[in-house]
C-alpha cells in the first residue's frame, strides 16, 4: 500500500506536468530552452545533431508486475540513449511523452521521474520537454533521444567491409535469462502469493534485465583511442539479428565463431538451469544493449587492449553467406531467429 496517494486530477495537466519537472535542471552548455515553451532550444555548436524515437507499451515492452517504476523510468531513458551511442554519437537530451490514466497516483508519477531524472544525470543527459496525455489502456512512454557528433563522425550499419574484424562490448545473454527468471518467479507468486522470490544471487543477470546502461563508455574510448569503426548497431534483438542486419546493409556475409560469444558466468549458470543453450541467449535473446561494431583488421592491436570488447569474428564476402562456425567446429547458417537450426 501506499502511504499516501496524490490523484492526478488534484493537478491537473498542467499542473502535473509542472511537478514533475519541478526540479529539473540543466547541464549541457547547448540547452538554451528547455521545458515551458512551445519548443525547447538546443545550440549544436557546429556539431552535427543524432535524433532517435522509441515508443514503449505496457503490456507489449514492460510489464509493470516486476518492472518497478523507478527502473522503468531509467530503462526506457537507457535504451534510448543506446541508440545514440549505436551512431558513435553522445547523447545530450531526451524528451518524455507519457500516456497515463488515474490508474496511477501522482507518487507513482514520481517514481517513474526519480528513474528518468537518475539515468539523466548518469549520462550528462538533460530532459529538455515531452508530452502528457490519457490513455486507457495501460502506460504508454514515449522518448526522443537527441546526441552530438563531430562532423561526418558518426557510423552507420552499411559501412562494414569483408575481412573488417566483428566486436561487441560486455557481455550478452544476460539480460535474457533474467527476464526468464523473473518471469519463472512471477508466475510462482500468483500461484502462491506468500511465497517470496527466489532471485538469490542473481544480481547480475536481474541487473542486466532491469536497469540496463547504454554503452557510452565504448563511444568515448573508441573516440579517445582514433578508432573509427566501420559500421555499428546496439543489441537490442538479439546478437545473430543484429549482425544480419550490418551483413544486410554493408552487402557482405561474416563468420561468428561461438567460442568468443562474450557470456557472463551467471548467465551460463541460470542458461543451464533453465535447459536452455547459452549460446542460443546470446544470439537470440536481446535486450543487451551491447554496441556491436567492425574495424578494420589494423585496429586489432588497440581493440585487444580493452578487455570490455571481444573480437567475435569478421565480416566475408556475400558469396560466402552469414555464418557461425560451432564449438565443435561445424559451420551453420545465422538465422535472425536462430537456434533450431543451429542445434546440432
Ligand atoms: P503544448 O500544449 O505546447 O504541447 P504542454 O502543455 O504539453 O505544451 O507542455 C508544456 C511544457 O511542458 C512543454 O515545454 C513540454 O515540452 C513540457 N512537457 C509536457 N509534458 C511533459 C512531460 N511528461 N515530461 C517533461 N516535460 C513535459
Ligand atoms: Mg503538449
Amino acid at each position: 500500500m501506499e502511504e499516501h496517494r496524490t490523484e492526478i486530477a488534484s493537478l491537473g495537466e498542467f499542473g502535473l506536468i509542472d511537478h514533475l519537472t519541478r526540479n529539473n535542471e540543466t547541464m549541457q552548455a547547448g540547452t538554451l530552452l528547455s521545458v515551458g515553451d512551445d519548443a525547447a532550444v538546443v545550440d549544436n555548436f557546429g556539431r552535427q545533431t543524432v535524433i532517435s524515437t522509441d515508443l514503449l507499451l505496457e503490456g507489449v515492452h514492460f510489464d509493470l508486475m516486476y518492472m518497478p517504476l523507478k527502473h522503468l523510468g531509467y530503462k526506457a531513458v537507457a535504451v534510448n540513449l543506446s541508440d545514440i551511442c549505436a551512431m558513435m554519437a553522445t547523447p545530450t537530451h531526451i524528451t518524455v511523452s507519457i500516456g497515463i490514466s488515474n490508474r496511477f497516483s501522482v507518487e507513482a508519477l514520481d517514481e517513474f521521474y526519480d528513474g528518468i531524472y537518475a539515468a539523466c544525470s548518469q549520462y550528462n543527459v538533460d530532459l529538455i520537454g515531452g508530452d502528457t496525455t490519457t490513455s486507457h489502456k495501460g502506460f504508454v512512454i514515449s522518448i526522443t533521444a537527441i546526441g552530438e557528433v563531430a562532423p561526418g563522425k558518426f557510423v552507420t550499419r552499411d559501412g562494414a567491409k569483408p575481412n573488417d574484424l566483428l566486436c561487441v562490448s560486455g557481455d550478452l545473454g544476460a539480460a535474457y535469462v533474467g527476464l526468464q527468471l523473473l518471469e519463472r518467479e512471477k508466475k510462482i507468486f500468483m500461484e502462491t502469493p506468500q511465497v517470496q522470490p527466489d532471485l538469490e544471487n542473481r544480481s547480475y543477470i536481474i541487473g542486466r534485465i532491469l536497469k540496463p546502461e547504454p554503452r557510452a563508455d565504448i563511444v568515448t574510448w573508441l573516440q579517445e583511442n582514433d578508432i573509427m569503426p566501420t559500421s555499428m548497431i546496439d543489441v537490442s534483438d538479439g546478437l545473430s539479428s543484429e549482425i544480419l542486419h550490418l551483413c544486410t546493409r554493408s552487402h557482405t556475409g561474416c563468420v561468428l565463431y561461438e567460442d568468443k560469444i562474450p557470456i557472463h558466468a551467471e548467465t551460463r549458470e541460470m542458461a543451464f538451469e533453465f535447459n536452455i543453450d547459452p549460446t542460443a541467449c546470446a544470439l537470440s535473446g536481446g535486450e543487451d544493449y551491447e554496441l556491436l561494431f567492425t574495424v578494420k583488421q589494423e585496429e586489432y592491436e588497440k581493440i585487444a587492449k580493452n578487455s570490455n570488447i571481444t573480437v567475435i569474428g569478421y565480416m566475408a564476402e556475400t558469396t560466402e553467406g552469414s555464418n557461425i562456425i560451432t564449438r565443435s567446429g561445424k559451420k551453420h547458417a545465422l538465422t535472425a531467429q536462430g537456434w533450431n537450426a543451429f542445434k546440432e
